[in-house]
């Protein structure tokens, strides 16, 4: 399977997040939660549009799994997932309104302050994360999708099984260096203070599960 390369602003902000500095790296989850609700909003209105579906509630939520053992953090959504050409244009470029044109505008030589204040995305997971994979099946889609990628050097792209609509973030959690911890992003506590910081408004149940002390 060839490996594709990032566009190059993306490969920039990319490089910019993996050598986030620690205070910021936090924000990720608001970053994945985000984007999940949005996906569902989607799917809310398209449902909304179609009368022959009804917006069941209860099958519209995100589920946030910590496994230790595994070292790994999934952000699953049940929204709009995405097609092929869309994890392909969503998630190989950065989006042009993005945190990158206000960097330029403000001529800021450092990333630093944007990551913190700005909405800066799914790459934002690349501060906790070494891996990246993403499964997702759009709404009227029989086909799913696997997007993997360990950071600046590209990603891939190749079919895959998945049941339902929606789209899920397996996140591989680096390992502890001598300066740097990133254990506390699988333990319980510490994800739901970071959900009651960042996401309290969000509209949609965010469900936990964490797995292994
Ligand atoms: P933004 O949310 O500002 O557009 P992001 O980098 O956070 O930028 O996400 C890029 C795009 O990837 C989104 O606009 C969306 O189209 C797509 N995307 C990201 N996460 C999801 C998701 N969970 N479900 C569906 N689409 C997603
Ligand atoms: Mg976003």
């Amino acid at each position: 399977m060839a490996k594709k390369q990032f566009k190059a602003e993306s490969k920039r902000l990319l490089e910019m997040m993996i050598n986030s500095i620690y205070t910021h790296r936090e924000i990720f989850l608001r970053e994945l939660i985000s984007n999940a609700s949005d996906a569902i909003d989607k799917i809310y209105y398209k449902v909304l549009a179609d009368n022959q579906l009804v917006f069941d509630k209860e099958n519209y939520f995100i589920k946030i799994t910590a496994d230790k053992a595994n070292r790994t953090l999934t952000i699953a959504d049940t929204g709009i997932g995405m097609t092929k050409e869309e994890l392909e244009n969503n998630l190989g470029v950065i989006a042009q309104s993005g945190s990158l044109a206000f960097k330029k505008e403000n001529e800021m030589q450092d990333g630093h302050n944007i990551i913190g204040q700005f909405g800066v995305g799914f790459y934002s997971a690349f501060m906790v994360a070494d891996v990246l994979t993403v499964t997702t099946k759009a709404f009227g889609s029989d086909e799913a999708y696997k997007w993997e990628s360990k950071g600046a050097d590209g990603y891939t792209i190749e079919p895959c099984e998945k049941d339902s609509v929606g789209t899920t973030i397996i996140m591989t959690i680096k390992d502890n260096t001598e300066d740097d911890q990133y254990d506390e992003y699988l333990e319980e506590y510490r994800l739901k203070a970071i959900i009651k910081k960042y996401s309290d408004f969000i509209r949609y149940p965010i469900k936990m599960d964490v797995k292994g002390q």
